[in-house]
């Protein structure tokens, strides 16, 4: 909130003094004009008029900030025809709006509402814009009237569009994101807490009972702990996102814990491992095994049991990541649908949330693997087809 309201102060201090300079260095030129002869002051306002009508943007010194602006900046004559945009505008809106009226780029009632309130009040408003299409996007707009660097015409009405997607969407998926961890500390917490009262009221001396409900407990206990181990992690590795591990790791070594680890399970599988010699990449060896791990325990647990589980591994072909081995796992099992591939690396995105809890699953296993690779500076690949199986690759780059 207090970025935001900083940004919004920044915002408003920029462009009030991008649009305001104009009037000041006229008003004082006005000012020193009384001590100076007619014919001085003729010659000064000239120089505004010079300025006034330039080409700002092909004057290096004074289209400056205007062209490195990363806003929007969009002027209209009166008639509400767009005027001038800055290149980030012309970038977004097409130079072809040149000349066109406000509605043809921004058809919002609420904007074109204000802009004929800021017209008749001749006072400046600010306002949220929010836009769905193509795609979510937030900005703080302020509408002003008057004279401008651009013109010297009271009736110009300056529209400054202060982008704060990125801003909005941070703080969206962080709310997102602590609605997402307490629905899921809460449903095992509530259940637990369900049997722990009828244990210790009606049941308080039902032996069967109690031997039904606390391995349940336990398994509700169990998937609390996993959620936290997993948040935990995820956190670490965001902290250590940017730091590439760096060890020559083995990864026939890191496939002998990998199976190591899922042994019991891999025994109801056709397990398959075609890593049986030396491949070195640069990276952490407990961090390749988790993201394997990972990667393994869902191929068991969205198959069914004799199914088929392979590991193999590529020389990379250089699209996805130069000098790369491409290691893929493929499984025979419920596969993913299409539309859900792009979404199953987020967090807490299930195909099947259901399905997920029962097999024990976090939603946050893949998330971790991405963030993982990113930090590798590797890739992740998945392709699918429902009912056929998942192939799941990760490219990582060659010691
Ligand atoms: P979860 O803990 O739910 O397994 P993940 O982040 O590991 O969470 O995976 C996200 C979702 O992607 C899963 O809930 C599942 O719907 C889907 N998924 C992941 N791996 C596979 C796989 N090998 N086969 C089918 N679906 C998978």
């Amino acid at each position: 909130m207090m970025t935001l309201l900083f940004l919004s102060l920044a915002a408003i201090i920029s462009i009030v003094v991008i649009l305001v300079s104009a009037k000041f260095i006229k008003a004082g030129f006005d000012a020193r004009s009384e001590v100076r002869d007619q014919k001085q002051t003729e010659n000064l306002y000239q120089e505004v008029q010079d300025i006034t009508n330039e080409d700002i943007e092909d004057d290096p010194q004074k289209g400056a900030i205007l062209n490195q602006l990363d806003d929007y900046l969009i002027i209209l004559d009166k008639y509400k025809n767009i005027k001038y945009l800055n290149p980030s505008a012309k970038n977004k809106f097409g130079k072809e709006s040149l000349g066109k009226h406000i509605a043809t780029i921004l058809r919002v009632p609420d904007l074109l509402q204000n802009v004929d309130l800021v017209v008749n009040k001749r006072k400046t408003i600010n306002m949220d814009l929010e836009l769905s299409q193509p795609s979510f996007q937030f900005f703080k707009v302020y509408i002003m009237i008057g004279e401008s660097i651009f013109s010297d015409d009271p009736d110009t009405i300056n529209l400054f569009l202060k982008d704060y997607t990125e801003i909005v969407k941070a703080q969206k998926f962080k709310s997102d994101f602590v609605a997402n961890v307490s629905h899921e500390l809460k449903t095992p917490l509530v259940s637990i807490k369900g049997f722990l009262e009828t244990i210790n009221g009606h049941a308080k001396n039902d032996p069967e009972a109690q031997k039904k409900f606390i391995p349940i407990m336990l398994e509700q206990a169990d998937r609390m702990e996993n959620l936290i181990k997993d948040l935990l992690s995820l956190s670490k590795i965001e902290l250590e996102e940017h730091i590439q591990p760096q060890d020559k790791v083995n990864l026939k070594e890191i496939f002998n814990s990998v199976e190591d680890i899922h042994q019991n399970k891999l025994l109801n599988f056709k397990f398959t491992n075609k890593i049986q010699s030396d491949f070195f990449v640069k990276g952490n060896f407990e961090a390749l095994v988790d993201i394997f791990s990972n990667l393994i325990d869902n191929s068991i647990k969205y198959s069914e049991n004799k199914k088929s589980i392979e590991i193999k591994i590529e020389k990379g072909d250089g699209k996805l990541l130069n000098n790369s081995y491409k290691i893929s796992i493929s499984d025979q099992g419920i596969g993913i649908p299409a539309e859900h591939i792009s979404r199953i690396t987020e967090r807490f995105y299930r195909v099947d949330a259901k399905k997920s809890r029962e097999v024990g699953g976090t939603g946050l296993g893949l998330a971790i693997c991405r963030h993982r690779i990113i930090q590798h500076r590797g890739e992740l690949e998945i392709k699918s087809k429902v009912g056929e199986g998942t192939q799941i690759s990760v490219h990582l780059p060659v010691f």
